[in-house]
């Protein structure tokens, strides 16, 4: 795999994964359009990483911090893009991981599989460090949100409308949110099995098809004796589907409504980890729902990894395209 190339301590790290070819899709004979192997592959290119995506004729190039083929598994994804974010906040900052790219690329295996996603894993090493005599002091606690059309609902309490806003110190406050604390991994999959049954069924039949909103995970620290202040911030989101319109299947007026906020979120969060690279003085937060909430990750100390999935096969290779695109302005 694509190991031990980039820097692991970068403020902004990008990331790219591909999925398998699945059987439906094998069934039809698509083709990988980036096979492991041969011409077309994905190959390494020190110290860099290079992505050769050939649809037909075309050869496209991109170049990012890591890019994970076909079998490579969570555990190796997450020591190389959540695993030092974990590090991260235990010295007090705030982190956030992002999963990006069209319906069905591989996002929520990536970063909220109940068992395997990412999520998981570094919760296992939270703990890890927190049974360490120099954490003893914090513990963990978990939020679990949605942003679906503008509007924060709360997974921990049946989809409850939820209001952020900001307390004078830069930090954004979810007015109301449930925090849970978290004892150990178990504990933690089972609060979040909880809000994932929350996220996809809903009680009042209004909720949203999981592609068409953003789902966001925290895992905070706090002192033991202070669980109003929080230590470190490590935050999993699980995108809203990258694809466009009428290929999210928006047909009627309410549809394409949800489709314009999606795209208007998607593009105001790469503005802003554009900026914060750019260390600018202006970061547009305010263009969207999704930045303005997630201001605080990146404001300050703080580490921002996106691993954008991508399909294989050639029927998706536009989509695959846009993502490796909107991925590369992000670095
Ligand atoms: P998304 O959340 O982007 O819509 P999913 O995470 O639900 O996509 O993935 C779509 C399907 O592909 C699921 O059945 C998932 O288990 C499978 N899948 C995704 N990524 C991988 C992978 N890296 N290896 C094996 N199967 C995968
Ligand atoms: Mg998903």
């Amino acid at each position: 795999g694509a190991m031990g190339l980039s820097d692991l301590n970068q403020k902004i790290r990008v990331c790219v994964r591909k999925r398998p070819l699945n059987r439906k899709e094998l069934e039809r004979n698509e083709i990988d359009v980036a096979p492991k192997t041969g011409l077309r592959s994905i190959v390494i290119n020190e110290p860099k990483v290079k992505v050769d995506l050939t649809r037909y004729t075309e050869q496209h190039n991109f170049t990012f911090d890591e890019v994970f083929d076909l079998d490579v598994t969570n555990e190796e994804v997450y020591q190389r893009t959540a695993l030092p974010l974990v590090n991260y906040i235990f010295g007090g900052g705030k982190a956030t991981c992002f999963a990006y790219g069209q319906t069905g690329s591989g996002k929520t295996f990536t970063m909220l599989d109940a068992r395997h996603g990412l999520y998981v894993l570094a919760a296992r090493d939270i703990f890890a460090m927190l049974g360490q005599p120099r954490y003893s002091h914090l513990s963990a606690w978990i939020g679990f949100y949605e942003l679906y059309q503008g509007h924060l609902y709360d997974l921990l309490n049946d989809r409850k409308r939820l209001f952020a806003r900001e307390d004078g110190k830069q930090n954004v406050v979810i007015s109301g949110l449930k925090e849970y604390p978290i004892n150990d991994v178990n504990n933690l999959m089972q609060v979040f099995e909880y809000g994932s049954s929350v996220r996809s069924t809903g009680s009042t039949g209004a909720n949203a098809d999981s592609s068409r909103s953003h789902a966001v995970l925290q895992v905070l620290l706090k002192p033991k004796k202070n669980r109003k202040q929080i230590v470190g911030k490590l935050s999993f989101i699980d995108l809203a589907g990258s694809e466009r319109g009428a290929d999210r299947g928006e047909s009627d007026q309410k549809t394409r409504m949800e489709g314009a906020e999606i795209n208007k979120s998607l593009l105001a969060l790469k503005e802003c980890i554009r900026a914060l690279d750019q260390a600018k003085t202006h970061t547009p937060f305010r263009q969207s729902k999704l930045t303005q909430v997630l201001k605080d990750s990146f404001v300050g100390n703080s580490r921002t990894c996106m691993i954008a999935t991508v399909s294989p096969n050639g029927s998706n290779s536009e989509h695959t395209l846009n993502t490796l695109r909107y991925a590369d302005r992000v670095k």
